[in-house]
């Protein structure tokens, strides 16, 4: 992208200096290469400009044309519902973020910055979210991926590579895709949602010499997926395979990929999201000829369901204090909590293993779409004064969610752990708050957001990045939850 960034520019800058009488606006169209910030950051354009057709009939885009990113169509919804679709209302909430488009009974939401859609009110992750594009020529607009909009809406869409034009019509499309593809094939995704029940079983053939032992599978549940590993290059055995059982209430794709630097295969099967917006899991069986996975919702696999949330991540460092990120201490925590959770028999989920960032309405979400029974998120505090130390535990009054078939609250959870956190780590007692935090209000189970101890305060700085005081952090939260589940 730098390349092209700097050969445009240069391309510019020699037209200007040599050729003054040409315009630059000018050359710069015929070259197709337009300058965009896109969510803020500044880039030079150089892909489609597309158009948009509904029912056979062009619709004037010109101004705001179609940008395709990532091999999708991102339209000016707005414009469209505008100007062809009279019967769709298009409204933008600046203080939520919300974009909301409706027809007849159908609505589609999405929130500014934010993968997780509300089809109908109910949520689904789309691996998509919305751009704010803005031009030279304007203030800028949101732009939305057009396929999305559209099927959810309950048009049909088509993109027309040669005419570089949307092709949107009032027919319903349907279709799956289940053969298997090649590593870097993008599959054209025209699946809907299913209504009701989404368990099933899918079966697949393993190539011959191939052992239980050579095959592992792990969820990815963040992004609805399943990784299945197979040891060698199996990616000519999958091409060929013929799936008996399509499970076609449970998966949505499968695609296969050698990895030569592990030298396995691996099988990244995308799973469908039930009306409930809750994702499936699997429970697999595997013998040295075929490999079986069955899907259902967590709820109906695991019996206590706790997840994990560390705080920050990636280009979010959280508070940074000499020299140690907070995101990376949070981390740890996290993972060694999850250990000994996993050792007693409770299902783990969290919401980031390793240094990525994952928005804070995602992570909320993760509690109701995982039919949970409580969220904790891990945090270490900070302070302008260095002198400020000690343990506190926040929990939401606006989140009056109980476990499922229980009596946890998110007020007993912050209760019990404050209590044994001061108590076990030596801390002050910074006491137990309350707050509206993101992963505490906005969350469908109860939830506490726990903030160890000030990494502003050298000593307790110090103090928290020993394993002696994480280890220790980790057993009392750990235990904790264990007493929760028994109260
Ligand atoms: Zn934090």
């Amino acid at each position: 992208m730098k390349r092209t960034i700097i050969t445009a520019m240069v391309i510019l800058c020699l037209l200007a200096a040599v050729l003054p009488s040409i315009n630059v606006s000018a050359a710069a169209k015929e070259t197709k290469t337009v300058r965009l910030v896109v969510d803020g950051t500044a880039l030079i354009y150089d892909g489609s400009f597309g158009k948009f057709s509904f029912n056979g009939k062009e619709v004037n885009i010109k101004k705001t044309p179609t940008f395709v990113f990532d091999d999708t169509a991102y339209i000016n919804i707005k414009k469209i519902v505008l100007k062809a679709l009279p019967d769709v209302t298009y409204s933008f909430n600046k203080k939520l973020g919300r974009i909301r488009i409706t027809r007849g009974d159908c609505s589609i939401e999405f929130y500014t910055g934010s993968p997780i859609i509300y089809k109908n009110g109910k949520a689904e992750y789309t691996r998509v979210a919305p751009k704010f594009i803005k031009q030279d020529s304007d203030s800028g607009n949101y732009y939305l991926p057009g396929r999305l909009v559209f099927e959810t809406l309950g048009y049909s869409y088509s993109w027309d590579s040669d005419k570089k034009m949307s092709v949107v019509k009032e027919t319903t499309a349907t279709g799956r895709i289940y053969e298997l593809h090649r590593s870097g094939v993008v599959l054209d995704n025209k699946v809907k949602p299913v209504e009701g029940s989404v368990s099933g079983t899918l079966k697949l053939d393993l190539p011959e010499a191939v052992t239980a032992q050579d095959v592992s599978i792990t969820d990815d549940v963040y992004k609805n997926r399943i990784f299945v590993s197979v040891r060698g290059d199996q990616t000519a055995f999958f091409e060929s395979l013929k799936i008996k059982n399509k499970c076609e209430n449970c998966v949505l794709q499968i695609r296969d990929e050698y990895r030569i630097e592990d030298d396995v295969t691996v099988l990244t099967i995308t799973t469908q999201t039930d009306s409930d917006g809750l994702c499936l899991l699997h429970k697999d069986e595997i013998t040295s000829s075929n490999l079986t996975i069955t899907f259902n919702r967590a709820s109906d696999i695991y019996d206590n369901i706790v997840i994990l949330d560390a705080g920050h991540g990636d280009s979010d460092p959280g508070t940074q204090n000499f020299g140690i990120d907070e995101k990376d201490c949070n981390l740890i925590i996290i993972k060694l909590v999850g250990k000994i959770l996993e050792k007693e028999g409770i299902k783990v989920f969290y919401s980031r293993y390793d240094d990525t960032l994952i928005p804070l309405r995602d992570r909320a979400y993760l509690g109701g779409r995982l039919d949970a029974d409580m969220f904790v998120s891990v945090h270490h505090n900070a302070n302008n004064s260095p002198e400020k130390n000690g343990t506190s535990v926040y929990y939401s009054l606006n989140n009056p969610n109980v476990s499922r078939g229980g009596t946890i609250t998110s007020e007993l959870m912050a209760v019990t752990l404050q209590e044994d956190l001061i108590a076990a780590l030596g801390t002050n007692d910074m006491n137990v708050l309350t707050i509206d935090f993101t992963v505490t209000k906005f969350n469908n189970v109860p939830s506490v957001l726990i903030e160890l101890s000030y990494l502003s305060n050298p000593e307790e700085c110090a103090m928290s990045v020993t394993d002696e005081f994480r280890v220790k952090a980790a057993q009392t939260i750990a235990q904790s939850i264990l007493k929760l589940y028994q109260k």
